[in-house]
């Protein structure tokens, strides 16, 4: 066998990448290819600040493929017909590809496998590429997957773990493979402002920083949302420029109660896709219903605006609301709550949030974000599917100080003690002299509303 195609998708490194070895393994030669799907970008699940993060990605593994001898072979357009014309350029004999769990990249997949065949050339699918378990490895006695999260992690922390495979030295890619230029930053408009920066060396540089000086506080400071201590490296286990496998080994070598907490949410990410492989349509529906008659966003048209922007009154909801919007990241606490407020409080449909949160999030990715709000709004896996957040309790809780809220509402930074979280609460001129919107809504209001229609009350 000579000639091997490795195609990447949400896959984006070099190190612990078992399609890249089987490849390596079996051909004398490889070309490593991402094909910029027109199908996703008409979807519109492409959002600047992602498309951003993966120009940095691509050029990246580019510059890691040369600093090996090798190049990243880049093409756009409808990805099975791509792949066949460069596997048929190459005279490939194989295609290596990563499992992946949404309906569309699976149905994509069975569309390239039976194309491939149909000109004699063989697809690999490789799992524990982008999650640590196999989404459908694990399963309870009756069913097709675990629907509630502390079971599973039982079964998930038993599970063995490959080992992790060391990036290749050379990678030998054959002449008269054409490709077109890496796409860039340039021309996207619309990033948010303090986007982070994506690719592998920078998701590594991370890593290592983060388990020399941020795991071991990780279980008593993950939700303190001023201090701004959990990875971050939700982007760069998005667009797979770290894996999953490797995290957990190393968290795990690192040990302690701070690398077993934040083991623990490593979990969540596989939990949700094994959630979304069995269950494809809780992408966009119900996975539980429970009955609700949502307010759509038409019929909660200025309360849904006043979220978005930031200016509902409530102001750790608004701070968390201004992060989100200026780096194309939330903390988890944060997104929790604003979650909680958008589908609880102002009882509006869960999807109009999760569009939103895509819109943005450079992690924004189908299984967690959408699985997340389900969780939140109680049609998902939450266990107690009623609970409602309140913003001040929370406030209080997670941000005691106000120093996150001040850091994101200048409008509020002036303000002494407890105003900082209620300026409502303000009389007379020092109201007048705060330039912030009074509450949309009255969180009794919001509470009794929703219960009367979970039928709760
Ligand atoms: C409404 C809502 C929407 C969300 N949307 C997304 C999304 O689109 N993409 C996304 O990656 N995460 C999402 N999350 C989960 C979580 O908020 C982020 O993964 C986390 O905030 C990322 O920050 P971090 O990397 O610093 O996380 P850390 O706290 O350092 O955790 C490490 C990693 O564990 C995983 N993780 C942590 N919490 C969760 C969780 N609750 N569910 C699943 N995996 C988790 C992430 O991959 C994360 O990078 C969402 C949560 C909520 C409540």
């Amino acid at each position: 066998m000579n000639v091997s195609v490795v195609l990447f998708t949400s896959d984006l490194r070099l190190h612990d990448h078992p399609p890249l070895r089987a490849a390596l393994d079996g051909a004398r030669q490889v070309v490593p290819l991402f094909v910029r799907d027109r199908a996703v970008l008409d979807t519109g699940f492409a959002c600047p600040n992602r498309l951003a993060f993966l120009a940095d990605c691509l050029r990246d593994l580019d510059a890691g493929l040369h600093d090996r001898g090798g190049r990243l072979v880049f093409r756009s357009g409808e990805v099975v017909e791509q792949v066949c014309r460069v596997a048929g350029a190459a005279d490939a004999d194989e295609v290596h590809l990563a499992a992946d769990v949404s309906a569309y990249a699976r149905a994509r997949e069975d569309r390239l496998r039976r194309a491939l065949e149909a000109d004699g050339r063989r697809l690999h699918v490789h799992d524990t590429v982008t999650t640590a378990a196999p989404p459908g490895a694990l399963t309870p006695a009756a069913s097709d997957h675990f629907a509630v999260f502390t079971p599973y992690f039982r079964r998930w922390s038993d599970h063995p773990l490959r080992k992790v495979l060391a990036a290749p030295r050379t990678v030998r890619v054959p002449d008269g493979i054409g490709s077109e230029e890496l796409p860039g930053r340039e021309g996207l408009s619309g990033l948010s402002e303090g986007l982070a920066r994506g690719g592998e060396r920078e998701g590594r540089a991370r890593l290592a920083s983060w388990l020399r000086d941020g795991i071991t506080s990780y279980d008593t400071g993950h939700d303190d949302l001023a201090g701004d201590a959990t990875s971050r490296l939700s982007p760069h286990l998005h667009f797979g420029t770290l894996s999953p496998v490797e995290l957990v080994h190393r968290a795990r070598k690192a040990g302690g109660p701070g690398a077993e907490a934040f083991v623990r949410q490593l979990a969540w990410r596989d939990f949700h896709r094994q959630v979304l492989a069995a269950r494809p349509a809780a992408g966009g529906a119900d996975y539980r219903t429970r009955h609700d008659s949502w307010r759509s966003e038409a019929e909660a048209r200025e309360d849904v605006e006043a979220w978005r922007a930031g200016q509902t009154g409530y102001p750790l909801v608004d701070a968390a609301m201004r992060q989100l919007r200026h780096e194309g990241w939330m903390h988890n606490r944060a997104r929790m709550l604003t979650a909680s407020f958008l589908t609880k409080t102002l009882y509006v449909d869960w999807r109009v949030g999760a569009r939103h949160f895509l819109d943005l999030l450079v992690d924004g990715d189908l299984a967690n974000n959408q699985l997340n709000w389900q969780w939140t709004a109680g049609t998902g896996t939450d266990t107690r599917p009623n609970r409602v957040l309140n913003p001040v309790a929370q406030a209080k809780r997670y941000d005691p100080d106000g120093v996150y809220v001040r850091r994101w509402v200048p409008e509020l930074a002036g303000l002494e003690g407890p105003f900082v979280h209620e300026p409502w609460r303000l009389r007379g001129l020092d109201r007048a002299a705060v330039d912030y919107p009074d509450p949309i809504v009255d969180l009794a209001e919001g509470l009794a509303r929703f219960r009367r229609a979970r039928g709760l009350d």
